[in-house]
């Protein structure tokens, strides 16, 4: 696939990872010049889960509070509506991406990594005292956001990406395929999201291997590239902590740290990072997790994981010689308590375990392990010295699978663990196939979500189709209404357009629209939506923009399409455009009308010269 990078095409799309809910209307807030600490504090108070995160994040030692904060508008006057606003799009971020559909993307491992590196860099901020350490916390937070937004926007070919490369060549392999790669579209992201320039210059530079220069970007661009080798650290196992540390501490030195004082420094952000992880519902222990998917897989290969209990040593010790000898790995225990201990932290896959033993007797054992999640799928022998009906009914009521008597068999016991390997075999395949199921409903979903991208998008021009203006225009008009912004459209149609398909044919008037719909794209503002409304009529949504600015763009938009003519065509005239402008303000109009009046005024041009822009009567009485 070869496609040329449009980052407003994905974003009208909804095809990025984007800010929802109160983070939104907070930052739609804080654009405003006249918002006030009060308006924002009560946006925040709406959403009970940001406003304990934001206490928590005003009372943190990185953002060095003198004080305690009890309430969110002092949180919000100490903090500053900016650190504020990006601390509520981070959230937003996390809760509403911490799961997708990219296979080989980890997305637990993304967020835990991305929180270790936005601690550490707080905490590296907050030492050298260099930028506002409460700022650079979210940078670090979403500094990688590129490689989500990839993962979000194409997930089945940027899965394939991920598994075919790795370092440097997967950035060669994301230009191949997206023509940019997710560093460079993090820029783009965190720039669209308004973060500061001195923050992108430096983010920009911590990409760079080397930083030379020591001034203020320089200096927190490799402050960035210190905590992303922290953040990596933070999220290794141990042999691959062992791996990093030579070039953590080469690095640790530019910063005046030693070893020691960097192990201190380290562990502290551990720390940190696991608190952080309560608070923001990432996880933090995703490492020990992994350890564990590799012990099942280990011992999907060999024999079973099997555990004996019994309170007799020597019959513990002969019984596990022997079925280790017949390629099990095999556990010991003494009483049901140590049993049940090691039950919950190895989850072995077999129990074999005597009846009477003290305190906890194997019946015991047994109840307690079916009663809990981790227990109940076990497969349970109980060894026995009776075969009295009553006692074996009561152990079979209490959970157990088979039983063997006393004095046992070598032979009889190897026969009914295979019986029970059997069993623990088809459970295995019955679970890998309940996680089959839940791929191809992830991939189900995958399909529909590109169903509703083909349904929303225009073949001929590559823009958002009619269906979709309408449906975005009308959640534009309510967000419009809610925040008290203006709102303008701009209805636009190509003038003789039947004479070019008349005289050229329609492949050429075809190739007329995709130059038209090219240029209409390429002068708009990042936060204007282009669609194609039909045939040669176009539609663009400026949000937040008055009748008379949405005019100014209007008039650029036509001059551009007058401008840049396609060349090597010879056209009956030249291809210009006419366009009706009109805009909103509170609940009038409402966006039907508000597309009526804006058409009205296309009417109007379209009577005159055409190639001309006009605003709708209305919205020139008010003088808007
Ligand atoms: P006006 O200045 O009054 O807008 O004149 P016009 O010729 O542009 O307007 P009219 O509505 O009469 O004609 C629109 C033409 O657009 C008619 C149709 O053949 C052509 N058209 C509509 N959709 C497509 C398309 O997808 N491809 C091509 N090549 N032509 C199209
Ligand atoms: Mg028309
Ligand atoms: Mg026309």
């Amino acid at each position: 696939m070869n496609v040329e990078f449009n980052l407003n095409e994905l974003k009208a799309a909804d095809r990025l990872p984007s800010p929802s809910g109160t983070a939104l209307a907070i930052m739609q807030l804080v654009q405003q010049s006249d918002a006030t600490v009060h308006q924002v504090s009560q946006l925040i108070k709406v959403d009970p889960a940001l406003s304990g995160r934001i206490l928590r994040f005003a009372n943190s030692a990185a953002f060095g509070a003198r004080r305690p904060i009890a309430d969110v508008e002092t949180a919000v006057m100490m903090m500053g509506m900016q650190t504020v606003r990006n601390f509520a799009l981070s959230l937003s971020l996390i809760g509403s991406n911490s799961k997708g559909h990219c296979p080989g993307f980890d997305y637990e491992a993304y967020w835990s990594r991305s929180l270790a590196m936005s601690v550490a860099i707080s905490a590296i901020t907050t030492r050298e005292v260099t930028v506002v350490s409460a700022e650079s916390f979210t940078l670090g937070l979403l500094g990688e956001i590129g490689s989500l937004a990839l993962a979000t926007a194409w997930s089945e070919i940027y899965g394939e990406c991920l598994g075919a490369a790795e370092g440097r060549q997967l950035l060669e392999l994301e230009h191949e395929h997206f023509a940019i790669d997710h560093n460079a579209l993090s820029l783009l992201l965190l720039a669209d999201w308004g973060f500061p320039v001195i923050f992108l210059d430096a983010l920009k530079l911590s990409f760079e291997t080397k930083v030379p220069g020591i001034n203020r970007t320089d200096q927190f661009a490799k402050q960035l590239i210190f905590a992303r080798l922290i953040g990596n650290y933070c999220v290794a196992d141990e042999s691959q902590q062992a791996a990093l540390l030579p070039s953590l501490i080469a690095a640790a030195s530019l910063h005046a740290l030693d070893e020691a004082e960097l192990l201190t420094f380290v562990d502290q952000i551990i720390e940190l990072w696991h608190e952080w992880g309560k608070v923001c519902d990432v996880k933090t222990d995703a490492r020990q997790s992994w350890q564990k998917t590799v012990a099942t897989l280990r011992s999907a290969l060999s024999g079973l994981e099997l555990l004996l209990v019994d309170d007799d040593p020597m019959m513990l010790a002969r019984l596990s010689k022997q079925l280790a000898a017949a390629g099990h790995q095999v556990a010991v225990c003494r009483d049901g308590e140590s049993a049940l201990k090691h039950v919950i932290e190895h989850r072995p896959q077999l129990v074999i375990t005597d009846w009477r033993m003290k305190p906890m007797d194997g019946l015991t054992l047994c109840k307690t392990l079916r009663a809990s999640a981790f227990g109940k799928n076990i497969y349970l022998i109980m060894l026995t010295s009776t075969e009295d009906e009553d006692a074996l009914v009561e152990a079979f009521d209490a959970g157990i699978d088979d039983y063997v008597t006393k004095p046992v068999s070598l032979r009889v016991l190897l026969a009914r663990i295979r019986a029970g390997q059997r069993i623990v075999t088809l459970q295995h395949e019955l679970e890998k196939e309940s996680q089959d199921i839940q791929r191809y409903t992830a991939e189900l979903a995958t399909a529909n979500r590109r169903l509703k991208l083909m349904a929303h998008t225009d073949i001929l021009t590559n823009l958002p189709n009619r269906r979709y203006a309408l449906s975005r225009l009308e959640q534009e008009s309510a967000a419009a209404l809610r925040t008290k912004q203006p709102l303008s459209v701009l209805m636009l149609d190509l003038d003789y357009f039947k004479s070019v398909n008349d005289t050229l044919g329609h492949e050429v008037g075809d190739q007329v629209l995709t130059h038209a719909a090219k240029l209409m794209r390429t002068n708009v503002r990042s936060n204007d939506i282009v669609c194609r409304l039909g045939g040669e009529e176009f539609l663009v949504i400026a949000p937040n923009t008055n009748g008379a600015t949405a005019l100014l763009l209007a008039e650029r938009i036509r001059n551009a399409i007058e401008k840049n003519q396609l060349r090597g065509l010879v056209l009956p005239r030249p291809i210009t455009v006419s366009i009706g402008v009109a805009g909103s303000l509170g609940a009038k109009p409402d966006w039907k009308e508000l597309m009526k009046w804006a058409d009205d005024a296309l009417y109007r041009v379209k009577q005159g010269n055409r190639n001309g822009v006009q605003l709708a009567y209305r919205d020139v009485g008010k003088g808007r």
